[in-house]
């Protein structure tokens, strides 16, 4: 096949016989974010790539090394998202969601682009469930959020999950930690990669999640954030974890997680399976300022969609699949053939999944594509079925039959749903 011909590097299609992974996951995201009063939001693909600059941060990797930017033809230039929270604030502050009562709870579902170095896992169009939570500075919300994650994996059915947890400090008591940092690291600074080279006066905190080995061998023994702390972020997450002792959920600090994007603070965690990081996310209140809004807290996460199929495959995890076809409707003749073509459509308004012949198969063979298929549940319309105005329909699991009427919709609906 020509190269031209095949998806680019790194993207997946999703066929149809996966499709139901996918409808399970974002389901099951979706009934877990509405019992918590979650609402969705949709952005676009794309941004001024500027959003993405200030939003998330010019000393990270996915600014420094990910971005899929270009320029449009009206010479603007723009940026396929990396990653939802920049856009989910910049549609928060350009409607003014802010003059509404608070805090806003948004969620989203959406693709995310980034220039990779393709792996397991690792792709540049990938996918994630994202939870956004503007207004609230209180560390019960740092919390809840978590705990929409956690609640989210869990219902899945995931076992190995573990939660880490951390906290970045703030403006006031950050500045000293990264003092502490670089004095650390200037007796290194020549064993380290070129971009955490750039990053040391900028944003050291960022060099301690960089994945280069010789990079990581350096940081282990580096000072830690949590020593630093100014009163008001100790006891901030203090609280955050009386609130997850309340309901149980177990969690480690380690003090080694600082996240990819720069507009931390406070809070933040990550929730690993058995194999990948699946979750990432935190609190992050002077974004929104940052971004032209008014001074608000904000606090999020994502979810890589994925990594979390990944996992139900990996666990073992059985996933319900869909049931495609109730009924599958074959036809011996011409008359027959439309009345079948009539019979699937009321059927179908009332909700029942049907399938008819529409390949010219003899009946044999459609009753083997209806085996295949997995219909629950077969008839075979001939003269006698029009004629009596009767059919059988056969139950495939069990070769079990029930007689009913040909134009009782609602009598065939009760068998087959
Ligand atoms: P990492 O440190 O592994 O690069 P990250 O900090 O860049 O992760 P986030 O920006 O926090 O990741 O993204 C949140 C979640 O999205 C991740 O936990 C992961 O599940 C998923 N994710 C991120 N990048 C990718 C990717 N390239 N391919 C697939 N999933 C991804
Ligand atoms: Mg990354």
């Amino acid at each position: 096949m020509a190269m031209e011909m095949q998806a680019p590097k790194g993207t997946k299609d999703m066929l149809p016989q996966d499709a139901y992974k996918w409808h399970y996951v974002e389901n099951t995201f979706r009934n877990v974010a509405k019992t918590y009063g979650i609402r969705e939001i949709r952005t676009p693909m794309f941004e001024h790539t500027e959003l993405f600059l200030r939003g998330v941060g010019d000393t990270t990797d996915i600014v420094q090394k990910e971005m899929y930017t270009f320029k449009d033809k009206g010479d603007r230039s723009i940026t396929l998202k990396p990653e939802g929270t920049a856009s989910a604030v910049r549609a928060f502050v350009e409607n003014r969601l802010f003059n509404e009562a608070q805090p806003t709870k948004l969620y989203y579902i959406t693709p995310a682009f980034r220039y990779e170095n393709v792996q397991k896992g690792r792709l540049r169009q990938f996918h994630q469930c994202g939870l956004e939570v503007f207004g609230s500075k209180e560390p019960s919300m740092d919390a809840e959020v978590i705990c929409v994650a956690m609640d989210t994996l869990k219902e899945l059915g995931l076992k190995n999950l573990s939660l880490n947890i951390n906290n970045l400090g703030c403006p006031d008591c950050r500045p000293k930690y990264n003092e502490a940092l670089k004095k650390f690291l200037e007796e290194n600074y020549d064993g380290l990669c070129d971009t955490c080279k750039s990053r040391f006066e900028k944003n050291p905190m960022r060099i301690l999640d960089c994945k280069e080995r010789k990079c990581k061998e350096i940081t282990k023994n580096a000072p830690i954030i949590l020593d630093f702390m100014c009163q008001e972020c100790d006891t901030h997450f203090t609280k955050v974890k009386e609130y997850l002792d309340i309901l149980g959920v177990p969690y480690t600090i380690d003090p080694g997680i600082v996240r990819g994007l720069d507009y931390y603070t406070k809070t933040i965690f990550e929730i690993l399976s058995s194999e990948f990081t699946v979750c990432g996310g935190g609190r992050y209140d002077k974004l929104i300022e940052e971004l032209g809004g008014p001074s608000m807290p904000a606090v999020g996460f994502g979810i890589g969609i994925e990594r979390m199929i990944m996992m139900l495959e990996k666990e073992g995890i059985e996933i319900p699949n869909e049931a495609l076809i109730d009924l599958y409707i074959g036809a011996r003749g011409e008359e027959e053939r439309k009345y079948a073509f009539k019979l699937a459509h009321n059927l179908r308004i009332l909700g029942v999944n049907c399938e008819i012949n529409h390949m010219g198969r003899s009946i044999k063979a459609e009753m083997k594509f209806a085996n295949k298929l997995g219909a629950l549940f077969t008839t075979i319309l001939g003269e006698d079925e029009l004629k009596n105005e009767k059919i059988t329909l056969k139950r495939m699991s069990d070769g079990e039959t029930f007689d009913v009427s040909l134009n009782d919709t609602e009598a065939i609906k009760k068998i087959v749903k």
